[in-house]
């Protein structure tokens, strides 16, 4: 059915995909005999409980989630775990960060409210145009954690290989890139995604946690809400969590299992996806790409014209065309195409249609 979308390239809250929105819009005035869509529903409710049960199972099963970590639900988006990460696993007040972009920035910066931040590795030097080698880091003994943006999404940086943390426990915001590949949960203390880049609405975060991190001696300031403990101890139930986009979030991990057949087969599709746009980056006279080539994020494609002029012109004109949202990030400038899981491949086909045209034009 041509419902006359776009193909929107925003960086979030960004493209689903679109038989998972229609199998919403389906159930949307009566779920499944309930008498009421899911919006209207107690989260107290029998059916929630499945609904809320099933998407944990569910995202399990897709990212094969060891035994011995939570997967939790909670609200307050990406933000919010800034503040939550430091404040739950800063036990000695001490912790690394790497600094490759404006997402690690503002972990940064909200961490040195509550401890000792020691930036072991950055790549400021460059623009936060790669990934720093971080094989061998200086963390000190008693660091609680290394913590790390593994994808920054207005950089449009991504690790392929994670740091060697020397045996302390790894933290990743996967905000921009969860779900587009597999990942070795057990080589994580606690991945957490604001989901609206990757999976659905916005407002929610999925936080994986190894158990052991998981604390009952917090300082007292600490709210309830923002202890982990809290959301673990009541199976993200402590309060009204984020129902819809709980929900939503559900229908993307069984479509990414049962429809596209897993993470692997999101990966190659993402890998195919992405290479349109970049070898035609490479091949170009008039765009250029604005990351070192081995650590290019394949969700966030940042890219520049020789001038700002011709940046601006080249939005204005992709507008024009019945493309959204490739204005680089108001910190960098430029343009910008995020390509996530949903983005489908004729997506980034058209758009190195346009620019090959603009660019013959110019
Ligand atoms: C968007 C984003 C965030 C912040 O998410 P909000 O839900 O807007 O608070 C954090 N980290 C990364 C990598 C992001 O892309």
């Amino acid at each position: 059915m041509n419902y006359g979308r776009t193909f929107n390239f925003s960086a979030g809250p960004a493209m689903m995909p679109e038989p998972v929105l229609e199998e919403i819009q389906g159930e949307m005035m009566n779920y499944r005999g309930s008498g009421m869509c899911v919006m209207e529903m107690s989260h107290r409710s029998k059916v929630f409980e499945q609904i809320i049960q099933d998407a944990e199972a569910d995202l399990r099963k897709l990212m094969n989630i060891p035994d011995n970590y939570k997967v939790l639900f909670i609200q307050g988006g990406g933000t919010l775990q800034f503040a939550m990460v430091p404040m739950n696993l800063m036990k000695n007040g001490k912790a690394v960060y790497i600094e490759t972009g404006s997402w690690s920035k503002k972990a940064i910066a909200e961490a040195k409210k509550y401890g000792e931040v020691i930036i072991a590795a950055s790549s400021k030097d460059k623009n936060f145009s790669y990934i720093p080698d971080c094989s061998d880091l200086d963390i000190p003994e008693d660091a609680d954690y290394v913590y790390i943006c593994e994808n920054e999404t207005i950089n449009g940086t991504t690790y392929f290989e994670l740091p060697n943390t020397k045996g302390h426990v790894l933290v990743s915001d996967q905000s921009s890139m969860f779900l587009s590949r597999p990942c070795d949960v057990s080589k994580y203390g606690l991945i957490w995604a604001g989901v609206q880049k990757n999976v659905g609405p916005a407002g929610l975060a999925v936080v994986i946690i190894r158990e052991d991190l998981i604390r009952d001696d917090l300082p007292a300031y600490v709210p309830t809400y923002l202890n982990y403990k809290t959301h673990a101890d009541a199976a993200s139930l402590y309060n009204t969590p984020n129902c819809w986009a709980i929900y939503c979030c559900g229908k993307v991990f069984k479509y990414l299992q049962n429809t596209i057949g897993g993470l692997e087969a999101m990966n190659r599709l993402n890998e195919e996806k992405a290479a349109v746009l970049y070898d035609f980056l490479d091949s170009s006279k008039l765009f250029k790409g604005a990351v070192v080539k081995k650590d290019r994020s394949l969700m966030n494609v940042p890219f520049v014209t020789p001038s700002k002029e011709m940046d601006a012109d080249v939005v204005a004109a992709s507008v024009a065309a019945g493309f959204s949202n490739l204005k680089g990030h108001k910190s960098v400038g430029g343009l910008r195409a995020s390509i996530y899981n949903a983005m489908p491949k004729e997506g980034v086909e058209a758009l190195v249609a346009f620019l090959k045209d603009y660019e013959a034009k110019h």
